[in-house]
């Protein structure tokens, strides 16, 4: 049953935006990329949702989900279409404190997420940001601070309310609809609206977290003694590399490598941390013991016309003397994107294959490049991007859909392997069958 816009007009008790509104010129855009959709539809509740969805399915316009917003390849917004903005779904609840299970909105941030379970002492293998959402970034996998101990964000995944493209709202969970369960934990938004995530938090102290920063000059070294040290590091310890950050001096730039230590034994934490501080001659070491909450800093918000061009890789054991090889190369060279690595294995790696849609467990790292500038900045940059890629392309494994701004067909190839793809396509079929939810790493029915 589809609803008419004087239907929703009548029924829905969140906010309609159009060209016009107010609000309009904020509404339409997600935070990396700019938009002008005829409709943004904020709902206030399920109901809200599931009148929205309706509606949008009967216009037949394009169909925007925004969680937080924060997708490189811009699928929060669109042209001449309508906007599902999530952003006051936020409810975060701790449903069963024994178990520790706690029900978060389907348009919540991670900072939201971890103000309301600090008090409680609890916490969820999440990512870096505060701003970032939390739908976006679970759907497709989710690579944070307590990745090697607690796995990605999806592997803390216990249940899902969805609603699906007829409006109907399902549960998702091992038990029910577990087909649906699979697909949402790495099929990304593909499969209707999650109006609620139901995580399996941890108990958390404490954490010794900072950055540990080396000269450009030490890059190699320091790059691939990183990368040996995290495979078999303890799994307390999640670490990331930058460099070449044009912000920062481009090639002259500094290593940064973050550590984060999921602990407050301090003994432990410096058992951990020190062969990292022994790849090289340290410049700055701020690491220290915080809460862990506090590990996620606020997302910067870029000024009008700056936009960015992302691409990333999986690299397994066999492949990362070789990656890491190019990407210093690069990043010494005037030019350079922006270089970032994240050390992935640990708990990632033991959950079985076929146990979710993510496909790469098997990763030793995740890798991203990333160009930041005006239009014709970046335009004048993407062949030797793409030269890069040329090079680094032979030696990666797949592609983490949470980092790529662009989502054509060796995207999505490169997000799920032939195997993954069938069995998403197949619950494709059985759950979105009218492709309405188009506005992702597309799974065609
Ligand atoms: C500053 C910054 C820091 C980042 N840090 C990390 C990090 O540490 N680790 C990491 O893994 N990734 C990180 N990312 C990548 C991030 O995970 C992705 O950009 C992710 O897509 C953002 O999710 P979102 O909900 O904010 O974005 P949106 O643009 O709102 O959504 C992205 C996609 O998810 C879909 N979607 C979102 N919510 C829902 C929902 N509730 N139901 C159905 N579909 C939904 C959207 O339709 C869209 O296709 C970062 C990105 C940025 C910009």
């Amino acid at each position: 049953m589809s609803t008419s816009l004087d239907t929703l007009r009548r029924d829905f008790s969140g906010d309609i935006i159009e060209p016009g509104h107010p609000n309009y010129e904020l509404a339409s855009r997600s935070v990396l990329v700019a938009g002008s959709p005829t409709y943004v539809l904020r709902p206030a509740g399920v109901a809200d949702v599931q009148s929205a969805v309706r509606f949008a399915a009967g216009t037949g316009l394009p169909l925007s989900v925004r969680g937080g917003g924060h997708g490189f390849a811009g699928f929060g917004t669109n042209d001449d279409g309508i906007v599902i903005d999530l952003s006051r779904i936020t409810e975060i609840e701790v449903v069963d404190e024994d178990r520790h299970h706690v029900r978060v909105g389907g348009g919540a941030t991670w900072g939201q997420v971890v103000d309301a379970l600090a008090p409680y002492g609890l916490s969820i293998s999440s990512g870096d940001t505060r701003s970032v959402g939390v739908g976006g970034l679970t759907l497709a996998g989710g690579i944070g601070w307590k990745v090697r101990k607690y796995g990605l964000a999806l592997d803390n995944l216990v249940a899902a309310e969805v609603v699906l493209a007829d409006g109907e709202v399902v549960h998702a969970s091992a038990q029910w609809n577990a087909d649906l369960f699979w697909a949402i934990r790495g099929g990304g938004g593909n499969f209707g609206v999650v109006t609620a995530f139901e995580f399996e938090a941890h108990v958390t102290t404490d954490v010794f977290f900072g950055q540990i920063t080396f000269p450009a000059a030490e890059l190699p070294v320091v790059l691939q003694g990183w990368a040996e040290y995290l495979r078999d590091a303890p799994e307390e310890l999640t670490s990331s590399v930058e460099f070449a950050n044009p912000f920062a001096g481009g090639p002259s730039a500094p290593v940064v490598v973050h550590v984060a230590f999921d602990g407050d034994d301090a003994e432990l934490a410096a058992r951990a941390i020190d062969p990292v501080r022994g790849l090289g001659t340290v410049l700055e070491d701020d690491v220290a013991r915080i809460p862990a909450a506090d590990m996620l800093v606020e997302g910067m918000v870029p000024p009008p016309g700056l936009q960015f061009v992302t691409r990333s890789g999986f690299v397994g054991k066999e492949s990362a003397a070789d990656v890491l090889g190019i990407l210093a190369e690069v990043g010494a060279k005037e030019g350079s994107p922006i270089m970032a690595v994240r050390s992935v294995g640990g708990a990632v790696a033991r959950v079985p294959e076929d146990a979710t849609a993510y496909a790469h467990r098997q990763a030793d790292l995740m890798f991203a490049t990333t160009m930041a500038g005006p239009p014709p900045v970046l335009a004048a940059a993407q062949p030797a991007f793409d030269a890069v890629w040329a090079r680094l392309t032979p030696h990666v494994s797949g592609a983490y859909s949470n980092f790529l701004s662009s989502a054509g067909d060796d995207d999505v190839a490169a997000v799920y392997p032939a195997e993954t793809y069938e069995r998403l396509a197949e619950a494709k079929r059985e759950y979105d069958p009218g492709n309405l939810f188009a506005g992702n790493h597309n799974i065609r029915p």
